[in-house]
């Protein structure tokens, strides 16, 4: 499912960058291309305007001088005497020639069909008469190579003298195909960059959600497996209630409360992981003595050890302590696990000690046996949910959930809990709060 999701997030979040870059670039080209026309226009107008000019003040226009003029814009000239092509335009190539002829008639056409607001009329007077000249850009049919065409009239009546000066856009059409090619593979290297980074970026977003989903089946499997035996003690103790003699029903009975009791203590742990969980662990903190708390633990807990011949002790500072802020159920319920703990593995006989030290502005309290110990390599993980180092030695009330519960509400406060090994055998939890 994990995967899916990754691929979908990638996808997207490469898809808008895809998206954004893309219409960026369009925006770009736009502006950029209708500059670089613009600026062709303007160039060929400034062209246009020299050539009138020297149209305005020679009496003889030359071959040679036209033929200079071409080259030097790489235009194209024709030139007409009241309407008829002069020799000038006379090619021996005659496939050229009818191009020319084409070309020509089709500039002319689109001068007499465009809007006014295309076209740019300039008017002046000359030595031979008025000169005027009209630029445009038109699209010949025989490409799809665009022109910048001038038509300049000298003279008037019956004679009248035009030159048509053509400018093709082919370079700069070239040009801007090369600039679009160029945005192109840019904007495809970015994207596939783009789309490793996200691939990366959205595997170490979705990480954690994954281990988290990971945990989290895990908990609803250890926590069924767990509720499954009380349960089917309960309904099987509950059948055979049924059709007992009415003598022996108190003893189902009892399992039945018993077993009721496990399931009820096991779906209050879970709940209050949950609670952690989603960070609505409720921490009321207040000014705590917790020599007093410490005491109170020991006091609660005597009568159990008593039972099992352990000998309890408490080790408090002989100063006055100062008041921690904590929340005192919270870290009696911990105390409670611990000595709980300790109790549970430690054998007949044997000792746990409960101290309290106190380290500038930190509080360590401890919890030390002479039980069963842990090994090193089980250390980290008796912290993890329903994890118990060895399940066949666990009691019935053990679910592997205490302290895991006692690590979540020391780190709600801002605490931490270890475990060390006790000298002489055993395990020392110590929470530093
Ligand atoms: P449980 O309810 O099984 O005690 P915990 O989360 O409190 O669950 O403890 C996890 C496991 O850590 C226990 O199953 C036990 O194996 C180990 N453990 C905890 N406290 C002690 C201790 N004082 N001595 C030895 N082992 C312990």
């Amino acid at each position: 499912m994990f995967k899916k999701v990754h691929l979908r997030l990638t996808l997207l979040c490469a898809g808008i960058t895809a998206v954004i870059m893309l219409v960026m670039s369009l925006c770009y080209l736009y502006v950029s291309e209708k500059g670089l026309y613009r600026n062709q226009f303007q160039a060929f107008k400034n062209d246009i305007n020299t050539i009138s000019t020297n149209l305005e003040q020679q009496t003889v226009i030359s071959m040679e001088w036209l033929a200079k003029m071409e080259a030097q814009g790489n235009y194209r000239f024709f030139v007409l005497d009241n309407g008829v092509p002069f020799l000038y335009n006379q090619l021996s190539d005659p496939d050229q020639a009818a191009e020319n002829d084409r070309l020509l008639a089709e500039s002319r056409d689109a001068l007499d069909n465009l809007p006014a607001q295309d076209v740019t009329v300039t008017v002046s007077d000359g030595i031979n008469g008025i000169v005027s000249h009209s630029e445009y850009e038109f699209t010949p049919s025989s490409t799809d190579s665009r022109y910048f065409c001038s038509v300049i009239r000298m003279g008037a009546g019956d004679c009248v003298l035009e030159i048509i000066v053509l400018s093709s856009l082919h370079r700069l059409e070239q040009q801007i195909a090369e600039q679009r090619l160029r945005f192109l593979l840019i904007d495809i290297a970015a994207v596939a960059l783009l789309s490793i980074f996200a691939w990366f970026f959205t595997g170490i977003l979705l990480k954690p959600i994954a281990e988290n989903q990971q945990k989290q089946a895990m908990f609803v499997a250890a926590a069924s497996h767990e509720l499954r035996t009380p349960l089917s003690v309960i309904l099987s103790a509950a059948e055979c209630c049924q059709n007992a003699a009415p003598e022996k029903q108190a003893g189902f009975i009892r399992t039945i409360y018993q077993e009721g009791l496990r399931v009820s203590s096991l779906v209050t742990d879970m709940l209050t992981l949950s609670q952690s969980d989603s960070h609505r662990f409720p921490v009321r903190k207040e000014p705590t003595e917790l020599d007093t708390l410490l005491m109170n633990a020991y006091e609660a807990f005597g009568p159990l050890a008593q039972e099992k011949s352990i000998r309890l002790t408490i080790t408090l500072p002989d100063e006055a302590l100062p008041l921690c802020s904590i929340d005192p159920e919270r870290i009696s319920q911990v105390i409670a696990i611990l000595l709980h703990n300790a109790i549970s593995y430690t054998p007949e006989q044997g000792r746990i000690t409960l101290s309290l030290v106190r380290h500038r502005e930190r509080f360590a309290v401890s919890v030390q046996d002479n039980g069963i110990g842990i090994p090193d390599a089980e250390k980290k993980r008796i912290f993890d949910r329903f994890y118990r180092v060895d399940k066949s030695r666990s009691q019935k009330d053990h679910f592997g959930l205490g302290l895991s519960i006692a690590y979540e509400i020391v780190k709600a406060h801002g605490g931490n809990i270890q475990v060390t090994d006790a000298p002489g055998g055993g395990s020392c939890f110590t929470m530093l709060l």
